[in-house]
């Protein structure tokens, strides 16, 4: 899909947030999931026309009404519309599906968790013949993970708010999470990070369990809590890391707006992980949908991470302008000074700032100097982050 043209507003923010109220147990709310629900839900909206026009909403209506008995505190659809440019009578397709738990502490601090529900068209028998595909894998598995974790934080107490997204209009241009990111209902207006699942049940090398995490420099915070989430209570998983531009799933909406955002998919990024019924009417439970264990781990590992960053989590939201050209940042791993070149070349003064891991701000330097230093001899062992002008950088030393 199409490239992010966008410069994106750089913004730095701290939700300092402490522990407080209800305690709950994490690895027993995750312990939850169960690869079977999901797959139960995906083989329900496999068989469903999940591109329909207007007057059949058997999907949507399936998907309201399984995570209505989760009673979320609130749930309706957004509409929208967009031109399809497909097909006959497209002219507009499904609405988007919110589903909100608000937050007990900071109800205006609001992470979102995505999917999209939309399948694509794919080729029919004959040439030119495009029909509606099953979409197993792509993306009915990330919608039911999703629904999955409603299912089971239904008596979870969130100190910040929880938006679960299901979007339409994906498959043809991110249509959907741009219309929420671009409209967004009110109490939403303060979004600090976005986590998406977009194809989370195919395994290609028999329980050799992978998930890439796709992501931007200026999701590496978000990224970073989510490797941690995942390290700690969802060790059956390997994890394997793609940085792009590239704006494949509806992440990449969020990107545009300077939210950091991040992407969970099955597989590495070797060739070999791909899903070969990808947009395919073999997209199906069986051959494409092909593993309940791997779409547990990875919603487990999605659930970790909104616990963990709304239980523990300081995150440092770091936004980047993806058209400024990228400084050149050395040796990493550090040991004493790290050095940056190519930071000033117009002489103009730029922000160089330093984080730990946990978001606290460590050092703030100001200069005009093309090529600058920083000391890193004070700080213990660790990871840490470089925001120097407005890209963002994981340092370990
Ligand atoms: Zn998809």
């Amino acid at each position: 899909m199409e490239k992010n043209p966008l410069i994106l507003v750089v913004f730095l923010f701290f939700s300092t947030l402490f522990c407080s109220g209800q305690k709950i147990s994490i690895p027993s709310v995750i312990d939850k999931i169960s690869g079977d629900s999901i797959f139960y839900d995906i083989e329900q909206l496999q068989g469903m026309n999940r591109l329909a026009p207007d007057n059949d909403r058997e999907c949507t209506n399936y998907i309201t009404e399984k995570i209505s008995r989760y009673s979320p505190d609130t749930l309706f659809i957004q509409e929208f519309s967009a031109e399809y440019d497909l097909s006959n009578n497209l002219k507009r397709g499904l609405p988007n599906i919110i589903a909100v738990r608000k937050g007990s502490l900071y109800p205006d601090s609001v992470m979102v968790m995505g999917a999209h529900y939309d399948a694509a068209f794919v080729p029919g028998s004959t040439p030119f013949n495009f029909i509606f595909g099953p979409g197993a894998d792509d993306n009915a598995s990330g919608t039911s993970g999703v629904m999955e974790i409603i299912r089971v934080t239904k008596d979870i107490d969130f100190h910040k708010t929880m938006v679960f997204i299901l979007f339409s209009g994906e498959e043809f241009g991110l249509h959907g999470s741009e219309h929420f990111v671009e409209n967004r209902p009110e109490g939403m207006e303060n979004v600090y990070a976005m986590l998406n699942f977009d194809m989370i049940s195919h395994d290609s090398n028999n329980g050799n369990y992978t998930v890439m995490i796709v992501k931007k420099n200026a999701s590496l915070p978000l990224a970073h809590k989510c490797i941690l989430a995942m390290e700690k209570h969802v060790p059956g998983l390997k994890y394997d890391e793609l940085t792009t531009d590239d704006a494949f799933s509806d992440h990449a909406s969020f990107f545009r707006a300077g939210i950091p955002a991040i992407a969970l998919k099955e597989g590495s990024t070797s060739d070999e992980d791909f899903n070969p019924y990808y947009h395919s009417l073999g997209d199906t439970i069986g051959p494409s949908a092909n593993s309940p264990q791997l779409a547990e781990l990875i919603t487990k590992a999605g659930l970790a991470t909104l616990l963990e960053i709304d239980r523990n989590g300081n995150l440092a939201n770091v936004g980047l302008a993806s058209t400024e050209r990228l400084l050149s940042v050395y040796p990493n791993p550090v040991f004493d000074v790290v050095t940056i070149e190519n930071f000033s070349e117009d002489g103009r003064k730029r922000k160089i700032q330093l984080y730990n891991s946990f978001g606290h701000l460590l050092q703030i330097a100001k200069t005009r100097e093309n090529k600058t230093q920083l000391d890193f001899t004070p700080y213990p062992k660790g990871i840490y982050f470089l925001v120097a002008g407005n890209q963002c950088f994981k340092i370990i030393k």
